[in-house]
């Protein structure tokens, strides 16, 4: 067991996930913890990007814990986002922006969750609270997680608050957001290296409920054509996934980060549930275009839960 309380963000990690929980390891030995940052996987091109332009190097990764570690949660809560053998890890803290799920847990814990656009923007608050200096390095990681979660403030879960925080970083890093953001984000819409099957797993969430199991995955592009040229490939393995880990239902969402819409593939026996959540049918293909649509933490995971 790691004698350190060992800091991490979910499975599969996005930008705010890495960087949220580099802001949070600081923030922890602020409060006396010896703390330390790790990752549940591979970063992936957008953080690398952010992680390039810092000169720094990515946190060490973890594949699991051992019975009593203890942990921070940052940017999730849901078991099956999270290390493998956290029932028997000691949480010491969350510090989230998602829905609550299945979180039990049987020591007392500092639980600080708000409905912004992003973990970051809820510890730049803590980070104010506790008189803790944000830095260029911290300041830099706290922007490109908001960039990266609201889509450079486009997506519908941006709140007032990641704003007032994006303009706030924006000034403070003597820094061009907007310019740095679509560079950031281009950057991780390159999947031209990745198989099928790391396509599918780059940003993948998987969900349990009403004893049902589906994921939900996700990419970012600047053309969904140029995602969908590769459907043949993609929808093999997702199916292969589907067979492997016994989901009910699998959609593939491409999000067009310009055009803010999305396309998705819905695949399993379950697939008619995604024609339920989203009033449409579903192509021969199995795909469907989603106007407007770009969160799936607001837009397609609660549709998709509420008809179960
Ligand atoms: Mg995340
Ligand atoms: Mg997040
Ligand atoms: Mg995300």
């Amino acid at each position: 067991m790691d004698d350190k309380v060992l800091v991490f963000g979910h499975k599969n990690p996005d930008t705010d996930t890495i960087c949220s929980s580099i802001i949070a390891t600081k923030l922890a030995k602020h409060l006396g913890y010896d703390a330390e940052a790790v990752r549940l996987g591979k970063i992936n091109k957008e953080t690398e990007y952010v992680f390039n332009y810092l000169g720094i190097e990515p946190q060490r990764e973890i594949s699991k814990v051992d019975e009593g570690q203890k942990i921070i949660l940052v940017d999730h809560n849901e078991e099956a986002q999270s290390v493998e053998g956290r029932e028997k890890a000691e949480v010491i803290a969350v510090i989230d922006h998602h829905r609550i799920a299945d979180f039990t847990t049987t020591m007392p814990l500092y639980y600080i969750a708000k409905p912004y656009g992003c973990t970051a923007t809820v510890l730049f608050e803590l980070y104010q609270q506790h008189n803790l200096e944000i830095d260029k390095e911290i300041g830099t990681l706290m922007l490109s997680a908001i960039i990266s979660d609201t889509l450079l403030l486009k997506s519908p879960t941006c709140t007032e608050k990641d704003v007032e925080v994006y303009n706030k970083l924006e000034e403070m890093l003597e820094i061009n957001a907007k310019e740095y953001g679509l560079n950031m984000l281009k950057a991780g819409t390159d999947i031209s290296a990745l198989t099928a099957k790391e396509v599918i797993d780059l940003d993948a969430k998987e969900f349990m409920e009403k004893g049902k199991k589906f994921v939900v995955a996700q990419v970012n592009t600047a053309d969904i054509s140029d995602v969908f040229s590769r459907k043949e490939d993609i929808s093999f393995a997702m199916e292969k996934e589907i067979a492997d880990k016994k989901l009910d239902l699998f959609v593939f969402v491409i999000t067009d980060i310009i055009n803010t819409n999305s396309k998705i593939i819905a695949l399993g026996e379950d697939k008619e549930l995604a024609e339920k959540a989203f009033g449409q049918e579903l192509d021969e293909d199995d795909s469907m275009l989603l106007e407007g649509v770009v969160s799936r933490k607001k837009q397609i995971a609660p549709p998709l839960l509420e008809n179960l």
